[in-house]
Formats: C-alpha cells, structure tokens, sequence
C-alpha cells in the first residue's frame, strides 16, 4: 500500500525486514518478489508518481572527461525510475561476458551464466519479451544474436496495483535517502527526508540500494565520508571503474541477398565469436545493421563499388534495382574495458538534501577504441570474403582517427561503481550483492556488473533482482 509520508514527524520510526531503496527495475522486482515471498518490505522512493522538476534537479551532477550526456537527463528519479523513458531493447550477456579476458586482468565476475541462467525466463516474463535467444554462426568470425524489444515495460505502472493493495509492501513516495548509519559491521537504521515534510528513520533487518547506476556509489561515498570511513575495507574501490557502452556509426553496408527473417524490424544484430574476440585482443561488441537501402550511404557504397570493382558493382547495381541487396548502417554499442580513472566521485557542491553532486570521470580508452575498429574491419573483411555482402567504413575507422563526438555517445547505461568481487580490495559486493564488511547491506542494479558485454543491461539488472530476492527470503 502507499504510505504518505508527509504525516510522518521527525522521531517517526518504520520498520520492516527488507528497506528497499529505489522502484526502477531493480528496486519494484525485488519489492515485488520479497512482497509475495511473505517479507515485510518497505520501499522508498525519492521521486514522485509522475516527473517533477524539483526530484529531477537532484539528479544534477558534472561530467569531466569526454563529452557525456547531462546527468540529470541520463536518468530519471521518478516512481518506476528510469523505465520510464528505457528504449526497451533486451538480451542476455554472452557467457564470455563473466569470464576474466586473458588481456584484460579487470574484467570477469565472480560467478557465471550459468547462476543467472534459472532467473532468464521469469527475467522475460517480466519484461514481457519471449525467451527464446539463440545465435548462429554467420561468417568465421562472426555470429548472428537475438534481440528482443520490451514493449517498454514502465515498472511503476505494471506494479501500480500490487503497490496499491499488498499487505505486505509499504510504499513510501517523494522520500529519499540520505543516510545509512552503520554500527557493529552492520546498517542500524537509515535516515530519509520527506519532500516538504519530516526527516525520519527506517529500522531494517536488511537494507538494499537500488538508486542506478550512478546513485548507489554516490549513496556509499557519503555514507563512508560522514561516519568516519565506515567503509574500511573498500573504501578505495567504490565509484570506480565506471562504464558505458560507447557508441559509434562504423560503416555503410550492403548485404547480397539477406533473405527472409534475416532483419526484424528493420535490425539485425551481430557480433564477433568469443575466439575472433580474443585474437584481435579486444573486447565484446554489438554490430547493430538497421536497414536503410535508399539512404546515401547505400548509393555512395554502390557508386565506390561501380569504380573499385566494376564487375560487382553492376552486379550489385543489378540487384540492388531488383530489391534482393539491402543496404543498411552499421552501428555498434560496445564493451568499454574497466578503468579505474573512470568512476563516481563526489563533487564540491551540495544538492537541497544537502549531499555532495556527482563528479563522474569518464573517458574512451585505447583499447575501447579499438575494439569498434577492429570489430568493424573483421566484420568487413568477413562479409567481403564469404560474397555476403560489402562495408564501407566510416573515415575516423578507415584513417584511425580518434571516436568522433556525435550526437549520441554512448547507450545510457550506468554500469560499475559498486563492482562485484570475492575479495573486498577488488569490489564493493559479494556475490549475494552484499557489500562487503557490512552484514545487511545489499546493492541492486547495473552498478554491480564488474564487467559489462555489449547487452543493453536492464534484462541482466531484472535477472540479479530476483537472484537477491531469492537469497534475502532464503535468510528470512
Ligand atoms: C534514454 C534511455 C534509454 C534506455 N534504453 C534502454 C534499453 O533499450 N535497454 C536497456 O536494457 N536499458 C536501457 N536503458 C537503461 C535502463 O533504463 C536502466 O538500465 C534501468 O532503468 C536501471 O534500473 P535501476 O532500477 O537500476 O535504476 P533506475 O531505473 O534509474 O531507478 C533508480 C530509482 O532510484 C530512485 N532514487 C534515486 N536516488 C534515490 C534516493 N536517494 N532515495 C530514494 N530513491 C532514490 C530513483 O528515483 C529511481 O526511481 C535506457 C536508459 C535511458 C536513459
């Protein structure tokens, strides 16, 4: 049921087994899961039902580094969270995604596929996408993926009844968090501030962040920095390691002959085998083809091809007039490598709750700019070898120039932060997501991915939510 908070005075206490921060994806699954499972849960949101400028506003932050999205529209801090504005595109992490790559040491999780794997179907069912993913081998080095698109689902909404009517969920709205007290190893209470109301507390036997990708390191770093380093162990390693996927338009591309079923609604996604991966040295990457056959990079594509290669080029010209080669853009939404300098660090200003603004640090490495150019010239090379099809590359790929800025950098997804690791001086959580040295702190969300594939995150962040749940009501 929905509390309204703003009767609550300032020695107001709520109780409950399980403090829930947060109604995105991560925060409402597990509110609704640990709800039905027979938990008392309390969930607290800072925003309001709909979006209000005044919430907004404390998302408000500074980026330094390379041109970023402004933070306050990265997200949104609102009922139901960033879903509210989430493209809705979904599939799972490659099973490659959880092992540590042989060149780079920081990336791999502590567990594997094969632990998220029992959550996938209920994962799509929630999600309301059919669980079917598969992939095929398209050229030597190249596989072809499934990607599925959420209808979207707004978690505030599909929850609304349950939020209205479970006995067994309390929902706090327009109420954020501003401070976790630890005593003895553990969170003894939590302070939140109602908007235009009370500063009051939340008893808890567990307590679980799910603020987004960003939020739950900045959540910590003011916890550690106003109690005194409560946060011994992994102080040093909370906000780092932030990643994105970067984004970037690699080439013009004809495909002879795709057939039917090869697009799905205009799109076809590909991406290298675990082994072209590996001996080109890079990292994972999403080869997104969208059709665009009368676009002028189809026609420029054809008209290189009449002068480079005649033959072929009539041919295609040939086909092209008959519908049977399709022209289309290659895009790519890639896995950016961890680095420690890229993370979430508190700034100098204050927001109106009186906590620190963000200061994100990020920046495109070498290494994530190779893995777009060498993705896109092995995809190329591959294409053009087997007669599946021919690529232009973008100038910046063909001259080895710098990523361009573009409008659209990267995929709006906040990952890292508050990485997962068996040992604290590597990670901020365990793997049951606990935050390490601390015995009822949980962390939901994408900022635990220790490393992040190409997949667009929220179909993983709804798999590890109800991997918690079911943890936190095996503990009950
Ligand atoms: C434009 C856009 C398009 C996207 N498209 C896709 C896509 O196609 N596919 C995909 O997988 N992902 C996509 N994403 C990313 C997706 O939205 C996120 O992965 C997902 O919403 C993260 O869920 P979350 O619950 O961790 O965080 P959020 O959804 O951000 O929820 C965090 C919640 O915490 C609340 N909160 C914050 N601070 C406090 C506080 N102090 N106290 C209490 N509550 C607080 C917020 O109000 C919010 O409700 C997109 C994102 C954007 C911005």
């Amino acid at each position: 049921m929905f509390v309204d908070a703003r009767t609550f005075n300032d020695d107001h206490v709520e109780r409950a087994d399980v403090c829930i921060f947060g109604s995105g994806p991560a925060g409402m699954t597990l509110a609704y899961e640990l709800s039905n499972s027979g938990s008392r849960v309390l969930l607290i949101e800072a925003g309001a039902l709909s979006y209000e400028g005044w919430s907004q506003d404390l998302y408000k932050g500074d980026v330094v580094g390379d041109t970023y999205y402004d933070l306050s529209e990265a997200r949104l801090r609102m009922f139901g969270g960033t879903s509210n504005h989430w493209g809705g595109r979904c599939l799972p992490l490659d099973a490659h995604d959880f092992e540590a790559h042989p060149d780079f040491p920081q990336t791999g999780w502590p567990i594997s596929r094969d632990d998220l794997m029992p959550y996938l179907q209920a994962a799509c069912d929630i999600v309301e996408i059919p669980n079917d993913f598969s992939e095929t081998l398209y050229s030597p080095s190249v596989r072809k993926t499934t990607v599925h698109y959420s209808p979207p689902v707004r978690f505030g909404d599909k929850y609304m009844d349950h939020c209205e009517t479970s006995q067994m969920l309390r929902v706090c709205l327009e109420t954020a968090l501003t401070d976790l007290v630890p005593e003895g190893g553990a969170i003894k209470s939590a302070r939140v501030k109602t908007q235009g109301g009370s500063s009051w507390r939340v008893e808890a036997t567990n307590f679980v962040l799910c603020l987004g990708g960003i939020e739950n390191s900045r959540i910590l770093l003011w916890m550690d920095a106003s109690h005194n380093h409560a946060l011994d162990g992994n102080r040093d390693v909370i906000g780092r390691y932030w990643m994105e996927h970067p984004f970037a338009n690699l080439a013009d591309v004809i495909i002879d002959t795709p057939g039917d079923g090869f697009f799905a609604d205009g799109e076809a996604t590909f991406a290298l085998t675990r082994e072209a991966q590996y001996a080109a040295g890079i990292l994972n990457a999403g080869l997104q083809l969208t059709e665009d056959s009368y676009g002028e990079g189809t026609k420029a594509l054809i008209a290189d091809l009449m002068c480079a290669a005649p033959a072929l080029g009539e041919r295609l010209m040939r086909a092209y007039g008959k519908e049977l080669v399709c022209g289309a853009r290659l895009q790519s939404h890639w896995e950016q490598a961890p680095v420690r300098q890229n993370r979430v660090r508190l700034g100098q200003n204050r927001d109106a709750l009186g906590i620190p603004t963000v200061e994100l640090h990020w920046r495109r490495s070498e290494t994530d700019r190779r893995t777009a150019t060498q993705s896109a010239r092995i995809f190329a090379k591959d294409i053009a070898q087997k007669d599946l099809g021919r690529a232009r590359l973008m100038q910046w790929i063909r001259k080895d120039a710098p990523i361009p800025d573009q409008g659209m950098m990267a995929g709006w997804h906040h990952i890292g932060g508050t990485r997962m690791s068996d040992s604290p001086s590597d990670g901020v959580v365990d793997r049951n997501l606990k935050v390490h040295g601390l015995d009822n702190l949980y962390i939901g969300g994408s900022s635990v991915f220790p490393s992040g594939g190409y997949a667009n995150p929220t179909l993983t962040i709804v798999q590890l939510s109800l991997r918690l749940s079911a943890h936190l009501a095996e503990l009950m």
